[in-house]
């Protein structure tokens, strides 16, 4: 096959803006270099017509949740609880601490906030901490807050690094009863004297892999010693390994186990490779992809903040409406693109692996790993991304 040759791109313009990263970010996690075994990268997706194989025996409309709050779930268009809800829901209703192990995509953002606004509503002195690894989890979770809680009299503040703080200090003087945030802004926030961990009595610890993967290990720890000894603990993490068995031990308190079947979310995805031969043709194969019908919903990862930034510039080059969402983009730059995305105001995203974490897009049509992945873990995290609740989805993985 021939292609067209490639352009060299002009970088240098803002060369500044991919010099370093913010001060106090953290590096992001690199894996231990070894390259992953390219058959992970196969898999038939099982059946043409896909169902979410899991069928709750319960509706919203039967647990024990205030009326107000079940119109708001309704009218958010949930009626069945989803594998992981069906199980967590009544544990945190019964105040259980619980261990949920569930990939992103499988529902637990809802299945924690609809029980603990419940336990707010009744209880105005309840006040919830839901610690994130990204900023994007933080603002998305807050989101799915504000249909929840619409017209409760609830309120969320969103802690993350990126913007201006001082507004964040303001918001928290209103004395938020939830607040969604990133480890190393509350922290700081903390240090200030500004938030009060020991006001919370209700903590979720959310993709607590990804967090630990992310090197926020200490801060987290810190932060679960500044919490109250009698509160509820909510634990959710799509692995857990010694890392994150480290955390648990000072988080849970007699917890309840639960797991949403991992694979259920794999099955729904037809994954395949594109091998490259000629690396100089690497973007002239993804833009023939791009102009394939189905191609309309693309994310596309790969390793770099800079190599990611450069690709988008070079589809938009090619009339491709595209953009990138890195961490060395401002967090509004961030929330535009992704805003815009959402909208179907662009056909490609392109992302790293930090940046994307736990993303929550309706309708992705195809995940392109543009690199390979560190990890199978990070893998799984990137073409969660498709095929969500039980849809379609499409991941190809380009292997050099
Ligand atoms: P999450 O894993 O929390 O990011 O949720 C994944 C997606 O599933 C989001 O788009 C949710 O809006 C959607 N979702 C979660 N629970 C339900 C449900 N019970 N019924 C329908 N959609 C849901």
């Amino acid at each position: 096959m021939a292609y067209p040759k490639r352009r060299s791109y002009n970088h240098r313009r803002n060369r500044s803006y991919f010099r370093a990263s913010r001060p106090g970010a953290k590096k992001n996690f690199r894996g231990n270099g070894k390259k992953l075994d390219t058959n992970l990268f196969i898999k038939r997706a099982n059946g043409e017509k896909v169902e979410e194989t899991f069928v709750s025996g319960v509706k919203f409309a039967d647990y024990n949740l205030v009326d107000k709050l079940k119109q708001n779930i309704a009218s958010h268009g949930y009626e069945t609880p989803t594998e992981i809800q069906d199980k967590v829901i009544p544990q945190v209703l019964a105040g259980k601490d619980v261990i949920g192990i569930a990939n992103t995509g499988t529902g637990k953002t809802a299945a924690f906030l609809t029980t603990l606004i419940n336990k707010a509503y009744l209880d105005q002195n309840q006040k919830a901490l839901i610690i994130v690894p990204t900023r994007e989890l933080a603002e998305q979770i807050s989101q799915e807050f504000r249909l929840f809680a619409k017209e409760m009299n609830l309120t969320i503040v969103t802690i993350i690094g990126g913007v201006n703080m001082s507004r964040q200090i303001n918001n928290l003087r209103s004395r938020p009863c939830f607040v969604a945030g990133t480890p190393g802004r509350l922290k700081d926030l903390i240090g200030r004297g500004k938030l009060n961990p020991s006001s919370f009595q209700n903590i979720v610890l959310d993709e607590v892999d990804r967090m630990v993967d992310m090197g926020f290990i200490k801060d987290i720890k810190y932060l679960i010693s500044l919490l109250p000894k009698d509160r509820q603990s909510l634990f959710f993490s799509a692995t857990v390994n010694e890392k994150t068995q480290e955390i648990l031990r000072g988080f849970v308190n007699d917890p309840v186990t639960v797991s949403a079947k991992h694979q259920d979310t794999l099955n729904n995805i037809d994954q395949d490779i594109v091998k490259i031969t000629n690396r100089g043709a690497k973007i002239d194969i993804l833009r023939k992809l791009l102009n394939q019908p189905g191609f309309d919903k693309v994310l596309v990862f790969g390793r770099t903040k800079w190599s990611m930034e450069k690709l988008a510039r070079s589809l938009v080059e090619s009339g491709i409406r595209a953009t990138a969402i890195h961490g060395n983009k401002s967090q509004n730059q961030r929330q535009r693109a992704l805003q815009q995305f959402k909208d179907n105001r662009l056909q490609v995203l392109t992302a790293t692996d930090v940046a994307s974490r736990g993303l929550d897009i309706e309708g992705v049509t195809h995940v392109i790993n543009y690199d390979a992945p560190e990890s199978y873990d990070d893998y799984v995290h990137r073409i969660g991304r498709t095929g969500r609740m039980g849809k379609k989805g499409f991941a190809l993985t380009f292997v050099e």
